[in-house]
C-alpha cells in the first residue's frame, strides 16, 4: 500500500491538480503531531510528515494544498483515526469518562470530547438506528443538569421505543419537558412510521398527553405503572410528614416513630420479613393515632396490585371502584387526591392491561445507563450524542466503516 508517509512517496499515487488535471509536485513537508493509541501502557504520539503539494504549471492558479489521508487521520482531528475510533468506543460503548480516556491517551479533555462527538454523531444519526416499526413510544422526563447559582434544574425528554417483545431503546432526547419538544420530533418522522405507533406511554403529566393528542391522535395512551406507583408512594410520604407534624409539631427526627418507619412504608411488602412487618405495625401504632398513614400505606399497596390483574375488563372494574373508594370523605386528604388522579387518568391506567407495554424493567436499564453518563453536561447536543451512544443502541457493527463528521 502506498501512503504519503516518508519522503519517497511514489509519484503515481500523488493526487493530480484539481484545477488543470496535471501532475502535482511536493512543495513542503509539515510535521503534524497526532495523539495515537497508547503503547505499552503509555501515551503515544504519531508524527506525520504531511505533504504540502502544489501545481508546477506556471499558468495554473491552483496554489498549494495539503495531501490528506483519512486512513491516518481525518482532516483537522488532533488524533489518528485508529485512536479516534478507540476513544469513541471506550467512551460511547463502555461508558468510560472522557477524563479517564484523555489521561490514558495523554491528551486534553476537549481533544477526546471533540473526537467522540465527531465519530459518535455519524453513528448515532445513522438512519437505521431507529427501527422501521415502533409499536409503542414512551416519553419520560430526565434531569439533564443544574444551572446557575441556584442550581436550577433543567430537564430533557427521553423518547424511548418500548415496543413489546424486544429490549427498550432510547431513540432520542429533546430539550425541556413541555409538549412541543417531543411533538416536533414525532412530526419530523415520516408519516408511515408514525402510523405504525399503536401506543403512547407516558407519566401522569399533561404535556405528554398533549404531545400524543396532537402528534399521534390514533394511538392509545398508557400511563406508565412505574409513575402510577411512584405517585401512590409520594402521597403516602406526604401523609406521613403531615401526621408527623400534626402529632409532634416538628419535622421528622431520628427517634420519631413515623421517621423511623419511612423506608419500610415504601418498601414492597414481599421484601419485608416478619420482623420488619412487626416493626412497621408497631411504629405505626406509636406514631399514627388516627390510622391515616396506615390508610395511605394500604392505598399504595392496593394501587400496586392493579398490575397483578391480567384481565382488561376486571382491571377496569377494579380501578373504577378503587378511585371512588379512595375519594371517600373519611380518608386522609392525600389518599383522596390519589383517588382523584386515578379517576382522571382512568383510561390511560387501564389501557396498560390492553397494551401490556410499559416503560418497566427494560427502561430502568436505560435510565441507569443515562444516569451513569452523569450530569456535568452544559451542552445538550454533547449530552445527546453521549447518552445515545451509551443507551441508544447504535449499530456498533457499522462503526469501523463510518466516516466521522
Ligand atoms: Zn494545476
Amino acid at each position: 500500500m502506498n501512503t504519503p508517509l516518508g519522503n519517497n512517496a511514489n509519484v503515481d499515487t500523488r493526487p493530480w491538480c484539481h484545477r488543470c488535471g496535471g501532475p502535482s509536485r511536493v512543495k513542503d513537508r509539515d510535521a503534524v503531531v497526532l495523539a495515537d493509541l497508547p503503547c505499552f501502557g503509555r501515551p503515544a504520539r504519531l508524527v506525520w510528515q504531511k505533504f504540502r503539494l502544489c501545481c508546477p504549471d506556471g499558468d495554473c492558479e491552483m496554489g498549494s494544498w495539503t495531501w490528506e489521508d483519512p486512513r491516518i487521520a481525518v482532516a483537522r482531528q488532533a488524533m489518528t483515526d485508529r485512536a479516534g475510533r478507540w476513544a469513541t468506543w471506550q467512551v460511547g460503548r463502555l461508558g468510560r469518562t472522557v477524563a479517564e480516556v484523555a489521561r490514558e491517551l495523554g491528551c486534553d479533555w476537549h481533544t477526546v470530547n471533540d473526537t467522540v462527538l465527531s465519530y459518535g454523531t455519524a453513528l448515532v444519526d445513522h438512519p437505521d438506528r431507529i427501527a422501521a416499526v415502533v409499536e409503542a413510544l414512551g416519553l419520560d422526563e430526565t434531569l439533564f443538569c443544574r444551572r446557575g447559582e441556584r442550581h436550577r434544574q433543567e430537564f430533557v425528554t427521553s423518547i424511548v421505543d418500548v415496543s413489546p417483545n424486544r429490549p427498550a431503546q432510547l431513540l432520542d432526547v429533546v430539550a425541556g419537558r413541555a409538549a412541543s419538544g417531543p411533538t416536533d420530533w414525532i412530526n419530523a418522522r415520516p408519516e408511515s412510521w408514525r402510523a405504525q405507533i399503536r401506543w403512547g406511554v407516558l407519566d401522569l403529566s399533561g404535556p405528554y398527553r398533549k404531545t400524543f393528542d396532537d402528534a399521534l391522535p390514533d394511538a392509545g395512551q398508557v400511563a406508565d405503572p412505574f409513575h402510577v406507583i411512584k405517585l401512590a408512594n409520594h402521597k403516602l410520604d406526604e401523609c406521613r410528614r403531615r401526621v408527623q407534624n400534626e402529632t409532634l409539631g416538628h419535622r421528622g427526627r431520628k427517634d420519631d416513630p413515623l421517621y423511623r418507619v419511612r423506608r419500610l412504608l415504601t418498601k414492597a411488602p414481599e421484601r419485608i420479613d416478619e420482623k420488619g412487618e412487626a416493626k412497621l405495625l408497631g411504629l405505626l401504632d406509636a406514631g399514627d393515632p388516627k390510622g391515616e398513614v396506615r390508610d395511605a400505606w394500604h392505598a399504595k399497596e392496593v394501587v400496586r396490585s392493579i398490575y397483578d390483574i391480567d384481565d382488561a375488563a376486571l382491571a377496569e372494574q377494579f380501578v373504577c371502584e378503587l378511585a371512588i373508594d379512595l375519594q371517600h370523605e373519611d380518608r386522609p386528604i392525600e389518599v383522596r387526591s390519589l383517588g382523584r388522579t386515578l379517576a382522571r387518568w382512568f383510561d390511560e391506567i387501564t389501557n396498560w392491561h390492553k397494551a401490556f407495554v410499559s416503560n418497566g424493567p427494560t427502561e430502568a436499564i436505560i435510565i441507569e445507563r443515562i444516569k451513569r453518563i452523569g450530569f456535568g453536561f452544559r451542552s445538550l447536543p454533547h449530552y445527546r450524542i453521549r447518552v445515545l451512544l451509551y443507551a441508544g443502541r447504535p449499530n456498533w457493527d457499522l462503526f469501523p466503516t463510518i466516516t466521522p463528521r
